[in-house]
C-alpha cells in the first residue's frame, strides 16, 4: 500500500499540513497499513481543526470502507463498516422507516467519526450522545489484534473511544441502533427572541414538549438585544399530521445537493456588512420555518451547498465551541457574548444547544449546560481572543468541544477536563508505542509515557 504526499485540512482549512495520505480499501489493506508508524484515521473530514490531519507523519482515510454488513430489521440494529456515512444510512435506511438515533448538523460524517468525537445533536437532553447508539464496535489495535469493544467486553476501550480522536485504533466497523420513524418530517415551530434571557427561558419552557431544539443567535446584537435570535423547535411528525400530498411518499428522501462552491472566495467578501446581510437572511428563513418541514432543511440545512467552508476564504475559520453550566448561564453567556463583541474579531454564525448529563466520563464533549458554537474567520487577533474566551470558559467550569478546536493549549485542556488521565491509562494499554498520533495529540499531550522497547507484532 503507497500514500501519497497531501495537504491536507479539516472543515475550516485551518491549519493546513503536509502528510502522507493512505486510502485502503479493504480491512486487510488496513492491516498492511500498520507498518506506517505515526498515523490518525480520517473519516470524511468534517471535525473543524486538526483532527483528522497529522503533519509530517501518516493519516488514513478510511471512508472507503463503507459497506453495510448486516441489518436487524425487527430490532433497527445496523452493523456496517466504519466508513460508511450517515448519508448512505438514510439514502437506504429511511425509505425503509428508519433514521439515525443521532445526527449532527451534517449527514456526511462516517461512523468512525462519530464515535471519535462522540457526536451530539439537537436532542441531547432526550437522547444524549452517539455512545447512546453504538451496541459494540471492532477495532484495529497498532499491534494488529482486532478487539471487540462495547458495555461488557473491554469497556475501558469502549468508553475511550468516544471522544479519544481516534488515538486508541482505527475503528473497523460498528453495531449501531436505528430510530424507527413513521415519516421523515417533523412538527417544527419557531420562535423570535428578543435577548438571551428570554432565550434561555424559552429553551426551558419548551423542553418537555419539542424533542429537537436549537436557537441561532444574531452575531452582531449588541447591549439590550444581546442574544437576540429564533429558536427552532421540532418532533417527528406521524403520517396522519402530514398533509394528504405528503402521505403519498411519507419517506421521501432528498436528492443529492446540486449547488457547490467551485472556489475559494476572496478574504475581503467577509466582513461586518456581509455577516450583517447574511444573518439577516438566516433570521428570515429561520422564522419562516413552516409547520411541517423535511428532515433535510430541519437537520441539515448547510449540506445544501457543498463545500460552502470555501466561504470563508483560503485563511480558512475555527468553528469555537463550548459548553458551561446552566447555573448563571445568561450572565455567564452575555460576559463572553460581551467580550467577543468587544475583540474586533467578526463572528460569523452562532448556535446555541442545551445539553443533558454527560454519559462518559473520559474525552467526551457533552455535559449538562449551554453549548454555543460560533465561526470565527481566522485573522492575526484571533488566537489572543480565543486564549481569553478558554480562561473565561475554565472559569466558568465550562469546557472546548475537541472535535472542533484548533487553538487550546495542553495546561487549558487539562484543566477543563480533569479525567484526561482515565484516558491516558487507556491509551497506555491499548497504544503503548504512540503509533496513533495527530496534530491535535501533540498539541494537548494526548500519547503514552515512551515505552520505545515495546515489540510491535503485526
Ligand atoms: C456543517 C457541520 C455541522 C456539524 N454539526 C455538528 C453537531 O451538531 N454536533 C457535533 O457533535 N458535531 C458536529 N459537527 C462535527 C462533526 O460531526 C464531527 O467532527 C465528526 O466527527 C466528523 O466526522 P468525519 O467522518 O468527517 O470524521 P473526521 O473529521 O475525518 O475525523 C474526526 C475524528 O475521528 C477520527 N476517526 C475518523 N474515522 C475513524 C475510524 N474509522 N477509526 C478511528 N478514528 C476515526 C479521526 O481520527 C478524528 O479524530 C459538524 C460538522 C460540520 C462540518
Amino acid at each position: 500500500m503507497l500514500f501519497k504526499e497531501k495537504e491536507l485540512s479539516g472543515w475550516g482549512n485551518y491549519p493546513k499540513v503536509k502528510t502522507k495520505l493512505l486510502k485502503p480499501r479493504y480491512v486487510e489493506e488496513v492491516r498492511q497499513i500498520l507498518k506506517y508508524k505515526n498515523n490518525v484515521a480520517r473519516g470524511l473530514g468534517r471535525s473543524y481543526g486538526d483532527q483528522s490531519v497529522n503533519e509530517d507523519h501518516f493519516t488514513t482515510d478510511l471512508s472507503a470502507l463503507n459497506h453495510f454488513i448486516s441489518f436487524d430489521a425487527e430490532k433497527g440494529i445496523l452493523e456496517c463498516e466504519a466508513g460508511v456515512c450517515l448519508a448512505d444510512i438514510i439514502s437506504t435506511f429511511a425509505p425503509k422507516g428508519w433514521f439515525p438515533l443521532i445526527t449532527p448538523g451534517t449527514k456526511f460524517v462516517t461512523i468512525g467519526g462519530a464515535i471519535a468525537n462522540d457526536i451530539h445533536g439537537k436532542a441531547h437532553h432526550v437522547d444524549g450522545s452517539f455512545s447512546s447508539c453504538v451496541l459494540e464496535f471492532k477495532i484495529l489495535l497498532a499491534d494488529g489484534s482486532l478487539l471487540t469493544a462495547s458495555r461488557k467486553e473491554n469497556p475501558d476501550l469502549f468508553w475511550a473511544n468516544f471522544g479519544g480522536l481516534g488515538l486508541l485504533g482505527f475503528i473497523i466497523s460498528a453495531k449501531i441502533k436505528l430510530r424507527k420513524i413513521e415519516t421523515t418530517y417533523f412538527i417544527t415551530k419557531s420562535i423570535k427572541i428578543s435577548n438571551i434571557e428570554e432565550m434561555l427561558d424559552a429553551f426551558d419552557q419548551y423542553d418537555q414538549q419539542y424533542q429537537y431544539s436549537v436557537a441561532w443567535i444574531d452575531p452582531l446584537a449588541k447591549g439590550k438585544s444581546l442574544g437576540k435570535g429564533v429558536l427552532s423547535l421540532g418532533n417527528h411528525a406521524t403520517v396522519a399530521q402530514l398533509s394528504p400530498a405528503k402521505q403519498k411518499s411519507p419517506l421521501k428522501i432528498s436528492s443529492p445537493a446540486k449547488l457547490t462552491l467551485p472556489f475559494f472566495l476572496p478574504d475581503f467578501s467577509l466582513n461586518k456588512y456581509t455577516v450583517s446581510v447574511l444573518n439577516k437572511a438566516i433570521e428570515i428563513v429561520q422564522s419562516q420555518n413552516g409547520s411541517i418541514t423535511h428532515y433535510e432543511s430541519f437537520f441539515y440545512p448547510l449540506d445544501a451547498i457543498h463545500y460552502w467552508n470555501r466561504g470563508y476564504g483560503k485563511r480558512g475559520f475555527i468553528q469555537y465551541q463550548f459548553v458551561i453550566p446552566p447555573v448563571n448561564g445568561s450572565y455567564n453567556i452575555t460576559r463572553i457574548l460581551t467580550k467577543i463583541a468587544s475583540s474586533g474579531c467578526v463572528p460569523f454564525l452562532n448556535v446555541l444547544k442545551k445539553l443533558g448529563k454527560a454519559q462518559t466520563e473520559m474525552l467526551s464533549f457533552p455535559m449538562e449546560g449551554y453549548t454555543f458554537a460560533i465561526d470565527f474567520p481566522v485573522t492575526k487577533n484571533l488566537p489572543s481572543l480565543i486564549r481569553d474566551l478558554d480562561e473565561m470558559v475554565l472559569h466558568m467550569q465550562g469546557r472546548i468541544y475537541l472535535g472542533k478546536d484548533a487553538m487550546l493549549d495542553e495546561k487549558t485542556f487539562r484543566a477543563m477536563y480533569p479525567n484526561f488521565e482515565k484516558w491516558l491509562a487507556v491509551k497506555q494499554k491499548y497504544d503503548p508505542t504512540n503509533f496513533f498520533s495527530s496534530n491535535i495529540a501533540r498539541r494537548l499531550g494526548l500519547k503514552a509515557k515512551k515505552d520505545e522497547n515495546k515489540l510491535v507484532i503485526h
